[in-house]
């Protein structure tokens, strides 16, 4: 709907020149005004599929704190489609700042016990889902389906600057499958999945370029040793990369998914992972929404919003 503009922004640091690469980061964050990164991207045809399809109601699951909530919300308010939110859980109240901003752009939210959330991706739960109410167009969780696979292809087709590798944060995979699509066979991706066990990616990822593209690309990685102890935790040596990493070249990432990537990358940097000469492209999909309810959380100062 909106046309990107890409913006690449070339780091300069010591272990760059020492080791002989170049890094740059692929701000997506600044994308969309209200609707961050890579969650525009995964929204982008879905809303126009719903347009097409006359829905006018935008319903989705997600957590408390999810950008996925927050950029679906911040659609539906800039795109003229009621939103619903199915959380996981209980209500808890005051709401924390994701759900204050959700609920401000007009979203409704509605609470699934765990039991219930379990049956999310259950075509009959959602069949029944969308009984509720006339015209609903229904996103699964985190945004990820094939339109959004699509929308997330022209992350790579946009780029005009020569790449070598592209590297990624990864929640359900689905950026890193359209960026891998995207990619068709050139270069190298790697996905840094944000949980713990991110194993299970290399099927879903694989699965979902199979059924987007109807083929099989060996040219990306998953590396799975940045989660911090899991999805949303941290510790102080990744909350220390973020704060140094702002004040050094003045980009904000968030700590549930850039944040991890980045530490990733500049590890692997360091561990002579990368041939000298490569240019490589760290994608930033947003997130940073986050940081208010995740400072509350775990009561930090930093950083100040
Ligand atoms: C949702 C999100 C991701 C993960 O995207 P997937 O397509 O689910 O893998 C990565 N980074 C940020 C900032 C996100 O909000």
């Amino acid at each position: 709907m909106v046309p990107a503009t890409v913006l690449l922004q070339p780091l300069s640091d010591p272990l760059l020149t020492e080791k002989g690469v170049e890094l740059s980061v692929l701000r997506e964050d600044l994308l969309h005004p209200t609707i961050p990164g890579n969650k525009w991207r995964k929204l982008n045809y879905n809303l126009l599929a719903a347009r097409e399809q006359n829905c006018e109601t935008l319903v989705t699951f997600g957590g408390a704190f999810s950008n996925h909530i927050a950029a679906v919300a911040a659609a539906g308010q800039e795109f003229g489609f009621a939103t619903l939110g199915y959380l996981r859980g209980e209500e808890t109240l005051p709401l924390n700042p994701t759900l204050q901003n959700a609920t401000a752009c007009g979203m409704q939210l509605r609470y699934l016990s765990r039991s219930e959330y379990r049956l999310r991706h259950d075509v009959r739960f959602q069949a029944e889902i969308l009984k509720t109410a006339p015209k609903q167009y229904l996103l699964p969780e985190g945004g990820t389906n094939l339109l959004a696979v699509k929308g997330c292809t022209e992350i790579v087709s946009e780029m005009i600057e020569p790449w070598d590798v592209l590297c990624v944060a990864a929640g359900t995979g689905g950026t890193l499958a359209g960026i891998v699509a995207g990619a068709a066979g050139k270069g190298q991706v790697i996905g840094f999945p944000a949980l713990k066990g991110g194993n299970f990616l290399q099927e879903e990822v694989t699965e979902l370029v199979q059924a987007y593209s109807g083929r099989r690309y060996v040219n990306w990685e998953l590396q799975t040793s940045y989660h911090f102890g899991g999805y949303a935790k941290h510790t102080p040596e990744l909350l220390g990369f973020i704060q140094g990493f702002h004040t050094q070249h003045g980009i904000l990432l968030d700590p549930v998914y850039t944040g991890k990537m980045l530490f990733g990358v500049f590890d692997l940097i360091e561990k002579d992972y990368f041939a000298r000469g490569t240019k490589i492209v760290a994608v930033h999909t947003g997130g940073q929404q986050g940081w208010k309810g995740y400072k509350e959380r775990y009561r930090l100062e930093w950083p100040v919003l």
